[in-house]
Parts: structure tokens; C-alpha cells; sequence
């Protein structure tokens, strides 16, 4: 992908962290989750310290999202951004404009999602 791509994508996704670091972190005045081991790995990715006071109080779909839009970032970073995590395809750039932080294309979604429905049953 080009650079000037990327850069378009992490303002979206870096904004989009911002919203979810503020929204979530309303919910801290109404109560405090347990702390998650899940959520450590998370810190080198989180840009400071304020970040990850926050990471440590999220509610978990709030915590699922912004691990999302983290790891995206990441990848903005070290790389595979927009690369699907299944088939190594690039993921569709109209995907990538509705959904930033996608980890697959839609086919491979669609056959997860169509595994996990298998797997419920
Ligand atoms: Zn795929």
C-alpha cells in the first residue's frame, strides 16, 4: 500500500482510538472492571501512559474495539496493513474506507462468521 495511503488511515484509525479511549472511559465512573492480562499486551501499542490507564478500565466491547483499532495501528507500523489475517490478500479498499481496523476480506469474514455460526450449534 502507499505511504500516503497509510497516513490517511492512521489519522482515521488513531481519531477513531481517540473516540473509543473517551467514550469507554465515561464508563469508569460507573463502576471498574477487573484488570485483564489480556489487555497488557496491549501497552507498548497504547502511546502513553494516560492511554493505558484507560486500557486497564474498559468495558469488554469497548476493550474488544479499541484492541482492534490498536492492532490496526500496529500494522500501520511494523506492517500488513491491509493484508487479510486468513489469506494474505489484499483486503478491498472500500472495505478498508468502512472498516479500518478489518483484519480479513469480506470472503474470509464471511466464511469465519459462517464457522462460528457452525461451531454455536
Ligand atoms: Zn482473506
Amino acid at each position: 500500500m502507499k505511504k500516503d495511503r497509510l497516513v490517511q488511515f492512521r489519522k482515521k484509525l488513531e481519531e477513531k482510538h481517540r473516540q473509543l479511549v473517551e467514550e469507554v472511559g465515561k464508563n469508569v465512573l460507573y463502576g471498574k472492571g477487573p484488570e485483564d492480562d489480556s489487555i497488557k499486551d496491549l501497552g507498548d501499542q497504547a502511546s502513553s501512559a494516560y492511554n493505558r490507564e484507560f486500557l486497564f478500565e474498559l468495558g469488554n466491547g469497548g476493550r474488544q474495539r479499541l484492541k482492534e483499532v490498536a492492532a490496526a495501528l500496529q500494522k500501520i507500523t511494523e506492517g500488513g496493513f491491509g493484508d487479510c489475517e486468513r489469506c494474505g490478500e489484499p483486503i478491498a479498499d472500500k472495505r478498508l474506507e468502512a472498516v479500518p481496523d478489518a483484519r480479513y476480506c469480506i470472503e474470509c469474514q464471511r466464511a469465519i462468521e459462517e464457522e462460528e455460526r457452525t461451531a454455536a450449534r
